[in-house]
């Protein structure tokens, strides 16, 4: 497969992130498309601003912001900048294969290191253990923190769902790596996808396992589709499992799955986090936010388009 990359010089990285169920205000993200393929990516439909295919080019061609480090101190240094929650890879993810080569995102940990701006970082990678190193150094002087997403203890069910995202016992592995250097490590246990990954026995057994890895805290969630997201992944149903395609056009006749799924699994989920006592939930929160979420908030809050 041959990938795409443009390097592109960028006028601003931190964009504000006005609709989220999450307790972050802004979002970085140094490269535009990923090379992981998650087949239920909701970032897909960035790549139609650019007169890409959402589909196929958003897997292939790479938008790679040269000067995102530079254009970040200096957004970073502003007198106004109030050191609001940051979350890196609020839409593409800050590790994917591109990382390896260009090494934007260990620049862009400097940069917050530089200001004492506290962090967030999302990813479904190992090579953030790479930067073990400078992470553990801005854990000593401030606010930082990392959520993995992982979704499927099954290798075939992940393999489908995330064709070129590292397996998922390489994920559990870097945890343990995160965590072992002192680094606080969420779970972003999503998404849970109808009928292919969400056996009651398969979520426990994924539970259990990111307890084992040490992680500080859960946040689970149901596939939700919509747009360009939705269109890729009915798609997907029709050439891998062409006999759930009538249950996906009944079940995701809206973004969600109906309610009575939704609740049956909230509650596996609440049961789950007490027996696997993964419900630090704040510690995903610099002190100094005043907005102090749990999951039994953010559950509901999740739950809030309920038809
Ligand atoms: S890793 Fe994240 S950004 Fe990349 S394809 Fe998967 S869901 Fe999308």
């Amino acid at each position: 497969m041959k990938i795409n990359y443009i390097e592109q010089q960028c006028k601003s990285v931190l964009h504000k992130i006005s609709k989220s169920n999450l307790p972050f205000k802004w979002g970085v993200n140094p490269f535009r498309g990923c090379l992981h393929s998650c087949i239920y990516c909701f970032a897909r439909y960035t790549h139609s601003y650019l007169d890409l295919d959402p589909s196929k080019d958003f897997e292939t061609t790479i938008i790679v912001k040269m000067n995102s480090p530079q254009i970040l101190r200096k957004e970073l240094s502003k007198p106004k900048w109030k050191k609001e929650f940051v979350i890196l890879g609020s839409v593409c993810d800050p590790y994917q294969p591109a990382e390896k080569k260009y090494q934007l995102t260990r620049e862009i940990l400097k940069v917050f290191r530089q200001y004492r701006s506290p962090l967030t970082i999302a990813t479904k990678s190992d090579l953030i253990t790479r930067d073990i190193d400078i992470l553990s150094e801005m854990s000593q002087e401030m606010f930082v923190n990392i959520v993995m997403s992982v979704s499927s203890i099954s290798p075939k069910a992940a393999k489908k769902l995330e064709p070129r995202a590292p397996s998922t016992v390489r994920r559990l592995q870097a945890i343990s790596k995160l965590r072992d250097a002192g680094l606080k490590v969420g779970i972003l246990l999503m998404p849970v996808v109808p009928f292919i990954n969400d056996s009651d026995g398969e979520i426990e057994s994924l539970f259990e396992a990111i307890a084992n890895a040490g992680a500080n805290f859960v946040i689970p969630g149901i596939l939700y589709l919509q747009g360009a997201s939705k269109n890729r992944f009915f798609d997907f149903i029709k050439e891998e499992f062409p006999e759930l395609e009538s249950k996906y056009k009944q079940f995701y006749s809206t973004r969600s799955p109906p309610k009575y799924y939704r609740t049956k699994k909230q509650l596996l989920f609440r049961t789950l986090i007490k027996k696997y006592q993964l419900d630090d939930y704040n510690t995903l929160k610099p002190e100094n936010q005043s907005e102090q979420l749990t999951i039994e908030h953010w559950l509901k809050k999740e739950g809030k388009g309920d038809k």
